[in-house]
């Protein structure tokens, strides 16, 4: 990259799954960079594992991209669509002398490690056609093309986040560049792609960075210009050890349907490993301005699950209510089967907004605090609703019904009846409330009750009341 280019960034998963939370983390760390530099974002799908790459994988990485609103420039790359590019090249390192032949059977190699192995020799191929004429192969013997890799001095990769790394080449054996079948392995596509899609700036985990120094010689063998590389610490569980599936090592999807809003994921995942003094509420268009690559930690990342959920309280408030309104709106529509909402449930939904978000920490509390919004009729009581109504509560209920039903069903006239009605029978409020609050909505505490009275009208109201009145 000269200094007059911009950096050219990318995000490169393997479609053998869902796209995970430290994928979604080095894919984001790439896009604030792209974003950040006016550079480019390009995706490409190392889908070269015919075997374990799956379309339905390849959907749920775009989709969770997408969800986590990493936009990526052009089209996506299909890595295995470029499989005579690759072979292109490795030719044209067979040529040049910078790779060979090799006639080693599997089973010749498989002895050649059993062979170390009983001597306590690191496993690795021993260069046995690295110098050997071709012509004593036998003709028309299944060949694998190898790289003639540097066997002396060191490789050192200059890494953005771990510093100078360096690798003896003695230790890096001569790698498969194409399988006997001509099939292109994993190190050399990548090294190809990353050239000739312009990359500048490889951004990736950590468990990539014992393949940098192998990549590093095919660049040099070619002669080609090296990217500059950061590799990302991983994320390690809430107790400090490798983040499993027990720990939330899960798609993004799941984490959407935990109901945690795509905004606090990009903040989340931006502080997994990245962080501006004690800044914890980073937006994304603050993370796109302050974004760079200097502080990137050098350390494990933990997740914490109680700071993701303050930061999704964080968002859900900070969130506009109609905007938050169409998300529990899609929300409830990707159950199965599909809840969809009635005009006047999303108009109720949409009144009690202001008051829903301030008791919410995830989409999913925010939609269970709201259904007796969405779905009509007499209300199940939870446990502390019931509480709420024993036998002398209903007989309240019962008495303060008339002195609503006389009002015009605004807020303030059944607030005014309510209290009119408490202090003539020598109540409090709250005794005549909570009974009234229970029924209408089946639970204990709700946004404020009249206001809702108001909202669910007067003849549902008083189908929900007279249910519990007597
Ligand atoms: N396809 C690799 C993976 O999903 C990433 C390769 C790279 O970023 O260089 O782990």
């Amino acid at each position: 990259m000269t200094q007059t280019q911009k950096p050219v960034l990318r995000f490169a998963p393997s479609p053998t799954g869902m796209l995970h939370i430290g994928g979604a983390r080095t894919a984001l760390f790439n896009w604030l960079y792209a974003r950040h530099t006016g550079g480019t974002f390009l995706l490409r799908i190392e889908d070269t594992d015919r075997e374990r790459s799956t379309p339905q994988a390849v959907a749920a990485i775009l989709g969770g991209m997408r969800w986590m609103g990493l936009d990526w420039d052009g089209p996506e790359v299909f890595q295995a669509a470029r499989a005579a590019r690759h072979r292109e090249v490795a030719d044209a390192l067979l040529a040049a002398g910078r790779a060979y032949r090799c006639y080693a059977t599997a089973e010749e190699l498989s002895a050649m490690r059993e062979e170390q192995k009983k001597a306590g020799k690191p496993m690795r191929y021993d260069g046995r056609w690295r110098n050997r004429d071709p012509e004593e192969a036998p003709p028309g013997a299944p060949f694998a093309v190898r790289l003639k890799a540097d066997d002396s001095g060191e490789t050192i990769v200059h890494d953005l986040v771990l510093g100078d790394v360096r690798f003896a080449n003695d230790q890096l054996d001569d790698m498969v560049l194409l399988r006997s079948d001509g099939s292109p392995t994993y190190m050399l596509a990548v090294v190809v792609d990353d050239h000739d899609m312009d990359i500048s700036h490889v951004i990736r985990g950590a468990d990539h960075l014992n393949n940098t120094p192998r990549q590093l010689q095919i660049i040099s063998a070619m002669g080609w210009a090296k990217p500059a590389y950061g590799h990302l610490p991983l994320i390690n569980g809430p107790d400090g050890a490798k983040l499993s599936k027990r720990h939330g090592a899960l798609a993004v999807e799941a984490y959407r349907d935990m109901g945690y809003l795509p905004e606090t994921m990009r903040n989340y995942l931006l502080r997994l490993g990245w962080s501006h003094g004690d800044d914890e509420i980073i937006p994304t268009a603050q993370a796109i301005e302050w974004f760079n690559l200097e502080s990137i930690g050098k350390s494990a990342a933990r997740m914490d699950y109680k700071k993701l959920d303050n930061l999704n309280g964080h968002y859900i408030r900070a969130t506009p209510d109609d905007i938050l309104a169409a998300e529990a709106v899609a929300f409830l529509e990707r159950e199965n089967p599909p809840r969809i909402l009635s005009t006047t449930a999303r108009a109720r939904l949409l009144s009690a907004m202001p008051s829903l978000k301030e008791r919410a920490k995830t989409l999913v509390e925010l939609i269970q605090g709201a259904d007796f919004l969405y779905t009509d009729g007499v209300r199940d009581l939870d446990a502390a609703a019931q509480k709420l109504l024993p036998p002398e509560a209903r007989g309240l209920l019962a008495a303060a019904l008339p002195a609503l039903a006389a009002t015009d069903w605004s807020a303030p006239a059944l607030e005014a009846a309510a209290r009119t009605h408490a202090e003539a029978h020598g109540l409090k409020l709250g005794q005549v409330a909570q009974p009234l609050r229970a029924a209408l909505t089946g639970k204990a505490s709700s946004p404020p009750l009249f206001e809702m009275l108001a909202l669910l009208g007067r003849e549902e109201s008083l189908i929900r009341l007279r249910a519990y009145a007597d």
